[in-house]
């Protein structure tokens, strides 16, 4: 079931799934929804990164929002709250590094782990989005396993 947000562009949309019961991560985390904001320009990528979170056991309790830029990303976050943000760095209209300084000048899901999706050619810009507040990065391609050893400790400690 999608629901459609009124106010954002086509790609923002609330995807809420019943699945099967994992509540592994859930119970871990003591959570009894996931929220998560995917913000990548592609939307395969964006298929790709909600697959390789439930197949890291997120599956129960995930709620996805979608965002193909830091600008729909940022409106997203005007009408939704999220418990992590997983962004690509390389999109048109706002990029990642502007997304995050966006972030914290509008002072937008504050305390939220934001992690960014870099790719080989964007490596450069991980060490200024740490610094920018990024609290971790996955490298393209990443496999299910990866997310769960990289990503979900980063959902623990926030
Ligand atoms: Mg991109």
């Amino acid at each position: 079931m999608r629901r459609q947000f009124r106010s954002m562009g086509k790609l923002a949309f609330k995807n809420k799934r019943r699945a099967p019961i994992n509540a592994l991560w859930r119970g871990n985390l003591g959570m009894s929804e996931i929220r998560t904001l995917i913000v990548d320009d592609s939307s395969v990528m964006r298929k790709i990164v909600e697959r390789a979170l439930r197949q890291a056991g997120l599956d129960d309790g995930l709620v996805v929002y979608e965002a193909g830029s830091g600008a729909e990303a940022l409106e997203v976050l005007k009408g939704a709250q999220v418990d992590m943000i997983l962004s690509d760095i390389n999109m048109p209209v706002m990029d990642g590094l502007e997304f995050l300084r966006q972030l914290k000048a509008q002072n937008l899901a504050p305390g939220v782990p934001v992690i960014m999706i870099t790719t080989e050619s964007s490596e450069e810009h991980v060490k200024q989005a740490i610094q920018c507040g990024a609290v971790g990065y996955i490298r393209k391609p990443f496999t299910a396993e990866q997310v769960k050893e990289r990503v979900l400790p980063l959902l623990t400690a926030a």
